[in-house]
């Protein structure tokens, strides 16, 4: 998805100036690997370890992605694809794995997320997990599967489609095989969340804001603990932390679930599976970035409650209103680049239209490189980019700042406790904008400034 735009445009369609674009190569990808965000959802869960099933390199790649940006140690399996298993297949090597994994860390549960090579050599993933079950009766570790290769998505498809698989293949333990609508006690208390690929202080501030509501609930994924952890005296292989399986096992008891997303793929829709199944409402809604999303949010959570929004929520509400009228002259009539997975850019684009910023151009990387952004974005003269650190080469090379935020943050610390969500993260966004511009305008000036 690519949205450019002119000035006064608020629809999808191209401007007269733009030009046809053709992508016959990739020139700096604006986008990541299909199993990276399929990893990131697998150390949501509690006790799960991620494990690849292809070549050695495509783990160590995630690694090095999770760990700069999570400062954390993110330990990935790979069924370690060489020459032969390439040719061969490599039902053996996942078996080993599984054996190992299991041995090694003794998880509740292990993804099997495939990668470009196996995908492409057409390994039948789910047929090897039942041949391995069914040879190994006594397997304690639940095992699920997300096909991801990364020609046919980004990050973000992996990651939507691991959330996909873990419902399926966990639910079952709740009333056998989902082939057909199961009958499960509803509990008008409880309510399911699945979250898009947000940082850990978003997760931590939807834990806050479900708690606020005093009802139980399931938030999935949950790396909130697993990826931002406190200092340790001794490694853990598996971090505490993480949404339980036995929390999964109870999405099909809830009253309805909310799913962080509206550019999930339909056909692979978390929410619209348990609805399909066994019968819970499901309502996609834009991740609450903003105040038009997160007033949207909490409506939704109100109607599936039945509660009005706890009054702490409508302080920072209220606050962050008074915010926008304090900053709006800095920021008013700016023009922004933006760029990140889909439904980043989606939620993006609505705030930055809300604080009066113009999102002259907005690309999800899926169909838009970071060097067709740069030819493409110049005619509109952008005054800040926004985005993950991938971007801070076209920043340089358009002279004009950067403002750092969704997934990844290589060249900072901090990158996974950037609060986006709810009226807090939105107020959080805001501030870093206006003091971004403010920054520029002051160290621009030649006698600088003190009051602005
Ligand atoms: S080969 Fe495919 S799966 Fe492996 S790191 Fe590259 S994009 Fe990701």
């Amino acid at each position: 998805m690519t949205i450019p735009m002119t000035e006064n445009a608020v629809s999808d369609s191209q401007p007269p100036s733009a030009k046809p674009l053709s992508f016959v190569s990739t020139r700096n990808a604006c986008k990541l690997c299909s199993p990276l965000g399929a990893c990131i959802v697998m150390r949501g869960i509690e006790g799960c370890i991620p494990l690849i099933h292809g070549s050695q390199g495509c783990s160590t790649y995630i690694r090095r992605y999770g760990i700069s940006h999570f400062r954390e140690p993110i330990d990935i399996a790979s069924s370690n694809f060489v020459e032969a298993t390439a040719i061969f297949g490599g039902r053996d090597n996942l078996f080993r794995a599984l054996d190992n994994v299991t041995k090694q860390y003794q998880p509740t549960a292990i993804g099997v997320t495939s990668t470009c090579l196996s995908e492409t050599i057409g390994e039948n993933v789910p047929m090897y997990l039942r041949e391995y079950l069914a040879q190994n009766a006594q397997t304690k570790p639940v095992l699920f599967h997300a096909s991801t290769p990364s020609y046919r998505g980004t990050h973000i498809d992996g990651y939507h489609e691991a959330i996909y698989a873990a419902i399926e293949s966990i639910t079952e333990m709740n009333t056998g095989k989902n082939t057909e609508k199961n009958v499960v006690q509803k509990k008008a208390d409880r309510i399911n969340l699945i979250s898009g690929f947000v940082s850990a202080a978003d997760l931590r501030e939807l834990h806050e804001i479900l708690t606020s509501y005093r009802i139980p609930y399931t938030l999935l994924p949950d790396y909130s603990e697993t990826l931002d952890g406190v200092a340790w005296e001794d490694y853990q292989k598996l971090p505490e932390g993480g949404t339980k399986i036995v929390d999964i096992v109870s999405m099909p008891e809830a009253a309805g679930t909310i799913y962080l997303s509206k550019t999930v793929n339909p056909d692979r829709n978390g929410a619209v599976f348990l609805q399909d199944h066994f019968g819970v409402p499901a309502t996609n809604i834009d991740l609450p970035i903003g105040i038009e999303n997160t007033d949207r949010f909490f409506a939704t959570l109100n109607h599936i409650t039945k509660q009005k929004t706890p009054a702490v929520w409508e302080k920072h509400r209220g606050r962050l209103i008074d915010a926008y009228f304090d900053g709006h002259k800095y920021c008013s009539g700016k023009r922004a680049i933006l760029y990140g997975d889909a439904d980043f850019v989606v939620a993006m684009k609505c705030f930055l239209e809300e604080i009066g910023v113009v999102p002259v151009l907005a690309a999800d990387g899926a169909e838009m490189d970071f060097a067709t952004i740069l030819e493409t974005s110049s005619e509109f003269k952008p005054d800040f980019v926004i985005g993950n650190s991938k971007g801070v080469y076209l920043s340089r090379q358009l002279g004009i700042p950067l403002v750092r935020c969704g997934f990844p943050i290589h060249d900072r610390i901090g990158g996974h406790r950037i609060l986006h969500l709810g009226y807090r993260g939105t107020l959080n966004l805001f501030e870093r904008i206006c003091n971004t511009l403010m920054e520029t305008k002051q160290n621009a000036a030649p006698s600088g400034w003190t009051y602005i």
